[in-house]
């Protein structure tokens, strides 16, 4: 009896155990489903907004690396700089950023003896000039800031060139100036003295050729010289340059043939600079054809389907242009040549233009003018065959 008493004394106990335990599970349930959200406190910023607003305001790249030259951040001109994502290289070592083991090299010892250092990189596939310099900061890691200095070297051996070159072009006739003055201070013979005279006349007018295009580029590329436009039929152009060029072919024996399109639209140019251009080309056409040969002036209205390939790179998309093409059947450009052609100074071989005289400025100054009223200017050449330049000028649609 007393068992039965027992057990159903532990009975109930357990009944009422289990009912407290599922009705303490309820509400720890209930609790949890209505319990307000918090979210987890977000991980410390080492970088406060003021530093990171800085380094996005600056156009030079930033970043922060550890002592074991981890990257900590890096801001997105940084990463635009040596082509990659800020995200990709952040927490991995600075060589996957900057890819230069000299750079890797100098952030390592800058940070090891805590002492700033630089270093100028020239990545062989990007073709750039990036420098790079190297901060430790007080306590641990470095500041690296990164810029490119592309452009500033471009300039600065554009600068060295046109002094090397400016030189070079003047040295010639100088020297020949000075030699002939030497030889006239013996007394020669008169009519020895008056072909010496020609000769230091002949040399000073390659002198003073030099000064004035250098002179005229200059301007030109500064943006001094105002181009007066004006509508202007092509024909005008054409038979002007044709005027002046015809006692100069004809002494040479060259036949130079004109074919101008009909009903061609006028050309909004500055009438001066582009006869220019055109007597620039023709001049050179006379220079490098020989006796015999011919020199054809073409103007005609082409499509922009048409010279689509020489325009892929112009801003405005004129639809009509005018072209006019200056063929010659002389000498020709080599291949290799031909990319440099519009250069400052380039001559295709200096033995080969001995004798013949020119600046190497005349097709710089053709290029800058046409570009200056929204053209272009192109060759194409066969070595020994005849070169022909095309300039293709925008025909301005009344609206
Ligand atoms: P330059 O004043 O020396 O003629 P340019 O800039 O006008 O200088 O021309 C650069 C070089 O291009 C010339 O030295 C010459 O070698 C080459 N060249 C230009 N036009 C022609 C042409 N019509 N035929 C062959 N070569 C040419």
């Amino acid at each position: 009896m007393i068992w039965i008493v027992l057990l159903a004394v532990t009975t109930i106990i357990a009944l009422i155990w289990g009912w407290r335990g599922q009705r303490n599970l309820r509400r720890e349930l209930a609790y949890l489903r209505n319990r307000p959200v918090v979210a987890p406190p977000p991980p410390a910023d080492p970088f406060n907004q003021l530093f990171r607003t800085l380094s996005a305001a600056l156009d030079a790249g930033v970043i922060v690396v550890n002592d074991g030259r981890t990257i900590r951040y890096c801001n997105d001109v940084a990463a635009k700089l040596f082509g990659v994502s800020a995200n990709a290289v952040l927490n991995h070592s600075v060589i996957t950023l900057v890819r230069d083991y000299q750079a890797d090299t100098m952030i390592e010892q800058s940070i090891r003896r805590r002492d700033p250092q630089q270093v100028t990189l020239q990545p062989v596939l990007s073709n750039r000039t990036i420098r790079i310099w190297c901060e430790p900061m007080p306590e641990s890691g470095a500041l690296i800031l990164a810029r490119d200095l592309t452009q500033l070297s471009l300039l600065e051996r554009a600068r060295r060139d046109l002094v090397a070159n400016v030189s070079h072009e003047l040295r010639t006739p100088l020297a020949s100036i000075k030699l002939l003055v030497e030889t006239l201070a013996t007394q020669p013979p008169p009519e020895l003295a008056q072909r010496m005279l020609g000769q230091v006349d002949t040399e000073l007018d390659a002198v003073m050729q030099l000064v004035d295009e250098l002179h005229e580029l200059s301007q030109i590329e500064s943006g001094r010289t105002a181009l007066q436009l004006q509508p202007t039929a092509v024909s005008t152009i054409v038979e002007r340059a044709h005027d002046r060029i015809q006692p100069q072919a004809k002494r040479k024996d060259l036949r130079v043939v004109v074919r101008v399109a009909p009903d061609l639209p006028e050309v909004y140019v500055d009438r001066d600079r582009i006869s220019q251009v055109l007597l620039n080309l023709l001049h050179n056409a006379v220079k490098w054809t020989d006796a015999g040969g011919t020199i054809t002036i073409e103007a005609g209205l082409r499509s922009r389907a048409e010279l689509g390939h020489y325009l892929s790179r112009m801003l405005e998309p004129s639809n009509r242009w005018v072209i006019m093409a200056i063929h010659d059947t002389g000498a020709g450009i080599p291949a290799e040549a031909i990319p440099r052609i519009f250069e400052r100074f380039y001559k295709v071989d200096r033995a080969r233009t001995r004798g013949v005289g020119g600046t190497g400025l005349g097709l710089a100054i053709v290029k800058h003018l046409v570009e200056g009223h929204g053209g272009v200017v192109w060759v194409a050449s066969s070595e020994g065959r005849g070169s022909n330049f095309t300039v293709a000028l925008p025909v301005v649609e009344d609206e």
